[in-house]
């Protein structure tokens, strides 16, 4: 037989797949969850009410959105594989008692998979706010995924004073790797799925985790992007639900975001005085003892993409932006205060649905001390 037939109908299949992908932005778009207590009576920012939970979760059936264990999404991502639109991933943080007792009947009833990151230090230690090792061997019984939150919940970024970069390497994986092997122990999985205490990382974390095979997750907003190049898989976005952030109204517009269409995106390093592609979320005062703004440079896929793309940064408003065809430069008019702020961006992306993007920044006070927490 000869092979022109096949090659033309290859060729046409390429063609009808690669133009349904162009046609269709909503092919490839999943988003991830973040929850910590679901509880009326624990820290608000935190916290989300049973109630609203349980209309969460009914938000989530009537649309039909396909939940999905997190390790098997993850892998999807690792291998190229194109997401069903409205794939979703359920997290807890820490491991609080309340996901047993009041979030766990829920999923179980619809058979939802779910992950808990759990720290192992407070389970170990049998803390009463936490769930027990069997709580979580019940769960993950029905579908849970126990993954890694470290053994003590540290700030992982902050250098302790005269710390050599080897010490600080061997003590923050060691917070990761002990806490894996406990998991490992008491339920016999074993995901090398980090989530990032306070969501706080740097690229020398980044690089070590990659270099041990861990994927990991922030606590920055965002759809995931699929096969993105340009994003570190120890960086990658989950909605936090706590508090203000996790309104029914605003659960709705979340759930339904897309991956904003990025080419790249870089960062102005401000010692070296050149763009460059990693991420630096760590702002200290310079040589001149000044907090700088950070600036991001974004370059969308699409130039009307850049023309609607809007920006925050937290604790200020609009950002300021410089628009140049598909290239968009963002920056904040004021240094961001000490703490955690993030820049937010999105764009309409039609049938009321958002496109989102976020980056998260830590900044120490004018004297380069972390904020106390
Ligand atoms: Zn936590």
């Amino acid at each position: 037989m000869s092979s022109a037939p096949v090659s033309a109908s290859l060729k046409l299949f390429v063609f009808l797949c690669c133009w349904q992908l162009l046609l269709s932005p909503y092919a490839e778009a999943a988003v991830v969850l973040q929850y910590h207590h679901i509880d009326d009576h624990s820290p608000r920012s935190t916290s989300t009410s049973p109630a609203l939970f349980r209309q969460h979760l009914e938000h989530i059936q009537q649309q039909g959105f396909k939940v999905v264990p997190l390790p098997q999404l993850v892998a999807s991502l690792k291998a190229g594989e194109a997401l069903p639109d409205r794939t979703l991933a359920i997290t807890f943080d820490d491991g609080y008692l309340s996901v047993f007792t009041e979030a766990f009947p829920l999923l179980r009833e619809r058979r939802w998979p779910f992950t808990v990151f759990v720290n192992t230090k407070p389970i170990d230690e049998g803390w009463n706010q936490f769930v027990s090792w069997d709580q979580l061997r019940e769960m993950a019984k029905h579908g849970a995924s126990i993954a890694n939150h470290t053994v003590t919940h540290d700030h992982l970024v902050r250098r302790r004073p005269d710390e050599s970069e080897e010490h600080w390497q061997d003590r923050v994986w060691q917070d990761v790797y002990q806490a894996e092997q406990r998991i490992t122990q008491e339920t016999g999985q074993a995901h090398r799925l980090l989530a990032y205490p306070y969501g706080e990382y740097d690229p020398e974390l980044l690089q070590l985790l990659n270099g041990k095979r861990f994927t990991a997750f922030g606590q920055h907003s965002g759809a995931l992007p699929s096969s993105a190049g340009w994003q570190s898989q120890q960086a990658l976005p989950r909605f936090p639900m706590g508090g203000d952030y996790g309104t029914l109204d605003d659960f709705r517009l979340k759930v339904a975001t897309l991956p904003l269409p990025l080419v790249g995106v870089s960062q102005y390093d401000i010692v070296r005085g050149k763009w460059r592609g990693e991420e630096h979320p760590l702002i200290h005062p310079n040589a001149e003892g000044e907090l700088m703004a950070p600036r991001l440079r974004l370059t969308l896929a699409d130039a009307s993409v850049a023309t609607r793309l809007t920006c925050f940064v937290s604790g200020q408003g609009k950002a300021l932006m410089n628009r140049r065809e598909t290239t968009v430069e963002v920056t904040s008019a004021r240094p961001l205060s000490p703490g955690r702020q993030r820049f937010n961006c999105t764009a309409p992306a039609g049938k009321g649905r958002f496109y989102w993007f976020s980056r998260p920044f830590v900044s120490t006070d004018a004297e380069g001390n972390w904020l106390p927490e």
